[in-house]
């Protein structure tokens, strides 16, 4: 018998350090999404159910399911909201036809357009009247840059989605022109592409700063300023959520691999293996009880020392249409 040989029982198992979850701030809600909630609920109980809201008021299903539960009923076009009914317009706004044709058909209707998408679009018409054609930087098919588009005649828009569609645009710089961008973009691919237009067009007018939005903008610092410490970044939001998914975009730009999720139980506890500090945002339009359900639900698999990281406090609240006021 060999007395020198270890007993396995008997060996100590090292314990597992507590992982160190950074969570983003801000992250989560904005002051448009709250708005946009706020105007479907309020007009419930004003109108009634059933209330007929165009398009997801918000891109998140845990919002939508929560506000169909309450009698909202969620169409894609104005023809399926039935005569006499009440609609609401979400939050990433419509093209100018869809409020005339609602006004035309004699709908009650209330626009949950953010205040900061309804701002570019009177810039929109400020430019096409001062003559100038405009460069609208953008994703193709998102229903933010679709409304955009949709608040100028056709012809007087042109999207642009990354430098290499600058190259290619087909005017000179005796062309008056103008630049606008989607609220809901990359700060920095932004950057190079406004770079590129000036750099083309050096008599191009546009704003002050990109109209890249206050909560995007925020979020995506929050995101900078923990993606380097972490070996993974969860971000809650939803596919079709333009402002999440640039999120997961700066996490891996800066060489940290990025999960988008909805839901706390797509998480697989493989993820965390070798993983010491996990970071964790949520998009503009997920809400505060989705990331507690990603906490606990990660406090299962191991155990957590959870720190929040602030990087900008946000005040910001947006007045509710005056139909609702009253
Ligand atoms: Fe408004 Fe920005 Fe929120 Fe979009 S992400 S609803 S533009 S505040």
């Amino acid at each position: 018998m060999n007395a020198s040989l270890p007993d396995a029982a008997a060996t100590p198992v090292p314990p597992q350090a507590p992982l160190r979850l950074l969570i983003a701030a801000p992250r989560g809600f904005c002051a448009g999404v709250d708005r946009a909630i706020e105007i479907v609920e309020r007009a419930l109980e004003r109108y009634g159910a059933p209330v007929y809201v165009r398009h997801e008021i918000v891109h998140n299903r845990f919002v939508v399911d929560g506000l169909k539960a309450k009698g909202a009923v969620f169409v894609e076009e104005l023809d399926q909201v039935p005569d006499g009914a009440p609609v609401v317009f979400s939050a990433h706004g419509v093209p100018k036809l869809v409020p005339q044709t609602a006004t035309e058909r004699g709908l009650d209707w209330l626009d949950a357009t953010c205040p900061l998408v309804s701002k570019v679009h009177r810039q929109a018409e400020r430019q096409v009247e001062a003559g100038r054609h405009i460069l609208f930087i953008g994703h193709k098919g998102h229903p933010e840059v679709i409304g955009t588009m949709g608040q100028v005649p056709e012809g007087a828009i042109s999207l642009v989605e990354t430098v290499a569609d600058v190259h290619a645009l087909d005017f000179t710089d005796a062309t008056p022109l103008a630049f606008l961008t989607q609220t809901t973009l990359s700060v920095d691919d932004t950057a190079e592409i406004v770079a590129a237009l000036r750099a083309r067009f050096p008599t191009i007018a546009g704003p002050k700063a990109e109209d890249i939005c206050y909560a995007t903008s925020n979020r995506q610092a929050a995101v900078k300023a923990i993606a380097e410490e972490c070996q993974l970044l969860l971000v809650i939001g939803a596919p079709n959520s333009s402002n999440s998914l640039r999120l997961v975009e700066v996490a891996e730009r800066l060489g940290t691999p990025s999960r988008l999720i909805q839901r706390a139980s797509e998480i697989e506890p493989t993820w965390l293996d070798g993983v010491t500090t996990l970071g964790l945002t949520a998009g503009a339009s997920a809400p505060e009880v989705l990331v507690r359900e990603v906490v606990q639900r990660i406090g299962e698999i191991r155990t957590v020392a959870e720190e929040t990281i602030t990087t900008a406090e946000e005040k910001m609240v947006f007045k509710l249409p005056r139909q609702l006021v009253d």
